[in-house]
């Protein structure tokens, strides 16, 4: 990659080369470039500490379970501890099993192909796609969005109640939206899941970054989350909780690590035992770096509490609030209402304008990294936006016109600045 052009005192763009393509990236200059990421929600910068301990490990990775020698010794050592780490952090049970996977939407696909046979899953239609399309193989009940916490519960209640009472169900359940930022009632969910004999997952994405979660206060069979939300960067993710089901499936990939012995029978075959543990879900050399990354986020938000991240996020929630209502022009997605309790994000539609083109001006013209879409949460943000394109003032459509809707999502959390 090489920079072309930046005048430092008045550009407003650098134009860059990037392997043969041309790239022209917004900045905003004052002889120093400035640039608020306001995406933490798509991906969170990384905390110093983890950037620290990363360096310090980065010169002695190794592989590992595979190898006598110090640095793989080493790695083997950081590996594991690294569980237990994430099991401080969620709060997890003893005998829960923490497997370290490439994201939510890995850890999430991991649990579909682990579901017992007959199966039937519930998720709500407001889900990101991640919690949403994994278990399309299974028997799913998609319910219809609801307009409160109250109902939400009732809801689930009513699908549960009509369900064969014998097979074997799970519930999918989003802790904090990833467009509307609202909490869902997690724990009531889960009551209400297990009263009807079903089990439930917590697609925590957006809900660790900002809030504790305890797997045993919120009494959830599973959490899943990722890094890169995290305050880590790129590359893993975790699915923790009950290990029988995950015992009970085929390894979610096939190959060494997740295999304890392989022998070839006298018909010519090969007979396989796997690993009961979380390795028979880890298949391959893993990703050591960023599970070890992942864990020193973990271990850094164990250490300092939510106390203050929250409460500093909760003012500039406030602020940025405050500042919307003044533009008579913008509509605040919100399912739950506004007093609803939210994490730091917060989606909006602007009377009048296409949200690409105002995404794109927010970051040429003033540095502010935003996000501009659907959120991957199609069926949410439409549900949201009305599917009249009028109520939103033909605002959103990628064309200016009426014939599509997205909308712009500010996003925030540890470490963001006034
Ligand atoms: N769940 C929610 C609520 C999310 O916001 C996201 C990502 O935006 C995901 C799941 C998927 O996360 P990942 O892309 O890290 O797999």
């Amino acid at each position: 990659m090489s920079v072309t052009t930046i005048a430092a005192d008045q550009s407003v763009c650098a134009h860059l080369s990037v392997l043969g393509r041309d790239v022209t990236v917004p900045l905003v200059t004052g002889g120093e470039v400035t640039y608020a990421a306001l995406d933490y929600a798509a991906s969170a910068p990384a905390l110093q500490r983890v950037w620290d301990d990363v360096a310090a490990y980065a010169p002695y990775y190794g592989s590992v379970h595979r190898g006598a020698g110090y640095l793989s010794q080493l790695s083997t050592d950081l590996f594991e501890n690294s569980r237990v780490a994430v099991a401080e952090f969620l709060d997890c049970r003893e005998d829960d099993q923490v497997v370290f996977t490439r994201s939510t939407t890995d850890s999430l696909n991991l649990l579909a192909a682990a579901l017992p046979e007959g199966c039937q899953v519930f998720v709500f239609e407001t889900e990101h796609h991640a919690s949403l399309l994994p278990w399309r193989d299974a028997r799913v009940t998609y319910l219809d969005a609801p307009r409160t916490p109250g109902e939400a519960v009732r809801t689930l209640e009513r699908a549960l109640a009509d369900r064969d009472p014998y097979g074997p169900a799970l519930v999918c359940v989003t802790g904090a939206s990833n467009v509307t930022g609202e909490l869902w009632p997690v724990r009531e969910l889960a009551a209400a899941a297990h009263a009807h004999g079903a089990r439930i997952v917590l697609d925590a994405a957006q809900l660790a970054p900002h809030h504790p979660v305890s797997v045993r206060e919120l009494d959830v069979d599973w959490v899943a989350f990722s890094g890169h939300k995290l305050y880590a960067p790129f590359g893993s993710g975790v699915l923790a909780g009950r290990a029988d089901w995950l015992t009970g499936a085929e390894p979610y990939l096939a190959g060494g690590g997740a295999s304890r012995k392989v022998a070839r029978r006298t018909d010519g075959g090969v007979d396989v035992e796997w690993h009961t543990t979380a390795a028979r879900h880890e298949a391959g050399s893993p990703n050591v770096i960023g599970v070890y990354a992942i864990a020193s986020a973990c271990k850094a938000l164990t250490e300092a509490g939510f106390g203050d991240l929250v409460a500093r996020e909760q003012y500039l929630i406030g602020k940025v609030r405050e500042g919307l209502a003044e533009v008579p022009e913008v509509k605040v997605l919100s399912l739950f209402g506004d007093e609803a309790p939210r994490v730091g994000v917060i989606s909006f539609v602007v009377r009048g304008w296409n949200s690409s083109h105002f995404a794109a001006a927010l970051s040429a013209e003033y540095g502010i990294g935003v996000r501009d879409g659907l959120f991957c949460a199609h069926p949410l943000v439409r549900t949201l936006l009305g599917s009249d394109p009028q109520d939103v003032g033909e605002c959103g459509a990628p064309d200016g016109g009426t014939t599509s809707l997205n909308a712009i999502r500010v996003s925030f959390g540890a470490g963001t600045p006034d």
